[in-house]
């Protein structure tokens, strides 16, 4: 595995993250909606850094199955929060293609919220076909595929502190 961001690295762009959102959010109760399950350990520090009262939710999306590529195919199960007149701040691990992204935007938007903006820990940029803004990133990635933080492959390294690389299922 070759480290590419350090549990240090995470940490205090994590908490430079959650002081520009607290800014920006300081009286309109933000709603944070959190994309399982690869986004679930930046959300647990995002909001520990967000010293605003805020909100969260979580939308169970699934697009990769257990492959390394991007499928195009975007699925979203059991969402029942009201979003309605709410500022929602989508919460991702990562932006490939931005085609996830881009489906979940329009989903949202349906349901009427009163502003929608996307933070993102990790961009990679070179691999975007949807043009989709991220308002808040907090790193760009190359484009390979990562695991850590969260993040998985097949399931397996959403343990690990840090970001890292995977040289090969076997030896990883
Ligand atoms: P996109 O629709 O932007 O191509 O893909 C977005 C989703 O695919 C992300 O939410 C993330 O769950 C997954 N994904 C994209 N790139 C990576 C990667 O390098 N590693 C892992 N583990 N997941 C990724
Ligand atoms: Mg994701």
């Amino acid at each position: 595995m070759q480290v590419l961001f350090t549990a240090e690295q995470l940490k205090k762009r994590v908490l430079e993250l959650g002081k520009q959102i607290s800014q920006d959010y300081a009286t309109t109760n933000p709603v944070l909606v959190c994309l399982l399950k690869g986004s679930v350990v930046f959300l647990a520090d995002l909001m520990r850094a967000i010293p605003v009262p805020h909100t969260v939710e979580f939308l169970r999306v699934s697009s990769y199955g257990s492959k390394t590529v991007s499928s195009g195919r975007v699925e979203i199960t059991d969402f029942d929060a009201d979003l309605t007149g709410r500022h929602v701040l989508v919460i991702e691990d990562i932006v490939d293609t931005g085609s996830t992204l881009g489906y979940i935007r329009e989903y949202l938007l349906g349901q009427k919220p009163a502003s929608l903006r996307v933070c993102a820990l990790l961009d990679k940029p070179t691999a975007r076909v949807s043009g989709v803004a991220i308002d808040y990133f907090g790193f760009t990635a190359p484009d390979v595929f990562v695991v850590g933080y969260g993040m998985d492959w097949d399931e397996r390294f959403r343990h690990l502190p840090y970001v890292g690389i995977p040289e090969s299922q076997d030896s990883a």
